[in-house]
């Protein structure tokens, strides 16, 4: 098959749950200008509304279901929807995270489980009903799950819930590769070290308790960087694109780490 045949998404229906900002809108546009149909899928219905005129003003296929990955109704319709409007699935792009920064002293229990709720539980609720469609529709399908390189390797610190919940999505990704590979289902993970995002802008800006110097962190961080930057949206965004063609075609229960080398250090 040729490159652009291999890159092809046209006919595919693709959904990005936090698919209208940051890292999430950098997914959504690669996968729209690859052809596929793509959901928007957040919590805020005017960022998904905005999303979607961008996505729509180059031309592309693009609707918005705002959905709170955590709420089992919303997630149901989130795929029914889907479905009514496109008439199936083929990509699952689990990208809506939360990474309030809080030390362990100061983190409540419902500090954790709202974490857990949103990272982990969701990325569960939308596997689940995402894989139930396709296999019903028996075509096979992807599932792309957004870790960090906190599912391998704690960051900084104040992120222990953040932590386990992509750890934990790490472990569920694998989990559920081995288990849907007889449907040909294909599931992967990406792991992004530092993008630049409103997420990550926030954060930087955020009061945090005496004692703890976001700004610092960051900057300690940002130092260990062997590419000496932050990444872009669109670096994850390219990398998707290729977990979600036939580029990928031989993949299932992988992490692929893009962090701008700050692993190695
Ligand atoms: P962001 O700028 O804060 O955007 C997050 C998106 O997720 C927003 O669209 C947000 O929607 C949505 N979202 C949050 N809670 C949701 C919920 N309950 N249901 C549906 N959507 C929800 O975040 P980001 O930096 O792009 O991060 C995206 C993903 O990459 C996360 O999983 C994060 O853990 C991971 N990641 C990010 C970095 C980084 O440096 N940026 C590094 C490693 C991993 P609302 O605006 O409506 O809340």
């Amino acid at each position: 098959m040729k490159v652009n045949e291999l890159l092809d998404l046209k006919g595919k229906t693709a959904i990005v749950t936090g698919g209208a900002i940051g890292i999430g809108f950098g997914i959504s546009s690669r996968l729209a200008e690859a052809g596929a149909n793509v959901i928007v899928a957040s919590k805020n219905p005017e960022e998904d509304r905005v999303a979607v005129e961008k996505l729509k003003a180059n031309g592309w296929k693009a609707m918005a279901i705002p959905t709170d990955v955590s709420g089992e109704e919303s997630v149901k319709n989130m795929i029914s929807g889907t479905v009514d409007a496109y008439g199936g699935l083929d990509i699952l792009v689990n990208n809506a995270g939360i990474y309030p920064e809080i030390p362990l002293k100061d983190m409540t229990l419902q500090d954790f489980q709202k974490v857990i709720d949103v990272n982990l539980n969701g990325v569960f609720l939308c596997t689940k009903y995402a894989s139930q469609q396709m296999i019903k529709q028996g075509r096979g399908g992807k599932i792309i799950n957004v870790t960090s390189i906190d599912a391998l390797h704690p960051s900084m610190i104040g992120l222990a819930h953040y932590d386990a919940s992509k750890h934990g999505v790490w472990g569920f990704t694998k989990n559920i590769a081995l288990e849907l590979a007889q449907y040909k289902i294909y599931v992967n993970a990406i792991a992004p070290g530092g993008i630049t995002t409103p997420g990550t802008q926030k954060l930087q800006q955020s009061t945090m308790p005496a004692g703890v110097d976001i700004k610092a962190m960051m900057d300690a961080f940002m130092k260990k960087i062997p590419m000496g930057k932050f990444g872009d949206p669109d670096d994850i965004g390219k990398v998707a694109l290729f977990l979600a063609s036939d580029m990928s075609s031989y993949m299932t229960g992988s992490q692929i780490v893009v962090d701008g080398g700050v692993l190695l250090t």
